[in-house]
């Protein structure tokens, strides 16, 4: 286990938190639980749970992209009790390069994006979160459970596997050498292949939509159709709740004005500096064949997120209603907000249960 002095708490700094009455996005999940956790509420009364490859405990979420089984009327039914991955939402601790790198998820709507400003102009900033200490503590039980030589030891065994096979094929570049190199090009606007990927078919389980909250009861998903994109809100007893229309998928880059453009830069060096990012580029191409400079593939997964981002501004746009291509900076926050839950839900060997 990662002492707390390990706690490396740069990417939290200056956020501002106040949960968002009747929002309930979070709980749109199958949120993991230790044994311990289950054994509390099942004092207090019957918890459907599911077994991840038999191990994983999951309280059991509605079918086809509803809430947890807990959410009643938009409320957690056992607040106190809840799982500390629900209290400690949003913060999300990673084991990073240096200790435990908690970031925050920004897809929570009660957070305010302006300390992304600061990334924007290359300043960490330098005031204190505010409004996070229940969730910070949480999040400090989460690591302090994780079971000493778990994850951080093995995240670290893992780097060295991954650098000793990058400098094999001479295909090695340290971290801050990498950022280095790649941060002037964050500003590029050539880079886009919009609209980064398509969204999963509702057929498959609206589970598997990607989600954001838009002031409905519901949250909405965005999944493919045969004539775009479909946006639906969704019943917390599972289905879709309203049906909100199908839009064009997005394919052509929009102008941004300066405040959008800087907020843009601001999430892809908040980006940047996640170990979370360059873990998945460094365990990636020591896997493949591919000889390709990892300059490169950081490059290329920052213009998958820039256009992730782009295409969900665009579409979240359309359903306002605004059809201009400026988009302002306020388009750009809704465009991360239906974003990050989804890129940081990546497979990356440094995330705990
Ligand atoms: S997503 Fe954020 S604002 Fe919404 S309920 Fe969860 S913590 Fe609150
Ligand atoms: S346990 Fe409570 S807080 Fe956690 S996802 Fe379920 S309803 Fe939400």
């Amino acid at each position: 286990m990662l002492r707390d002095s390990e706690w490396d708490d740069r990417l939290l700094r200056g956020f501002r938190f106040a949960c968002r009455p009747g929002c309930g996005l979070c709980c749109y999940t199958q949120p993991r639980l230790d044994g311990e956790e289950l054994a509390r509420l099942r004092a207090e009364r019957e918890i459907p749970v599911r077994r991840d490859d038999g191990l994983v405990l999951h309280v059991e979420s509605f079918p086809d992209g509803g809430s947890c089984r807990l959410l009643s009327e938009n409320r957690c039914s056992v607040h106190s009790l809840r799982p500390l991955v629900c209290s400690s939402f949003p913060v999300e601790p990673y084991a990073g390069l240096h200790g435990w790198q908690p970031s925050v998820v920004l897809s929570c709507p009660g957070l305010s994006l302006d300390p992304l400003d600061d990334w924007a102009r290359g300043v960490v900033p330098t005031s204190s979160p505010s409004g996070l200490d229940p969730e910070l503590r949480s999040a400090r039980r989460r690591t302090a459970r994780t079971p000493a030589a778990a994850v951080p030891s093995s995240v670290a065994r893992a780097r060295r596997r991954w650098e000793a096979r990058l400098r094999r094929r001479g295909l090695w570049t340290d971290r801050e050498s990498l950022r280095a190199a790649v941060a002037p090009r964050l500003y590029r606007s050539d880079a886009e292949n919009l609209p980064g990927e398509e969204p999963p078919d509702p057929r498959e389980g609206r589970e598997l939509l990607p989600i954001f909250f838009d002031g409905r009861p519901g949250p909405v998903a965005i999944g493919a159709h045969p004539l775009g994109w479909s946006l639906d809100e969704l019943a917390p007893r599972g289905g879709v709740a309203r049906a909100l229309g199908v839009f064009s998928v997005p394919t052509e880059v929009p102008t941004l004005d300066d405040d959008a453009a800087r907020r843009l830069a601001g999430y892809l060096v908040y980006w940047l500096h996640r170990d979370q990012l360059i873990d998945g580029i460094l365990s990636v191409a020591s896997e493949d064949g591919e000889p390709t400079p990892l300059e490169e593939r950081l490059d290329s997964e920052l213009a998958f997120i820039r256009a992730t981002v782009l295409s969900r501004a665009l579409v979240r746009a359309h359903l306002g209603g605004e059809y201009g291509r400026i988009l302002g900076r306020e388009a750009i926050d809704r465009g991360i907000g239906a974003s990050d839950a989804d890129l940081l839900d990546r497979d990356s060997p440094g995330s705990i249960p």
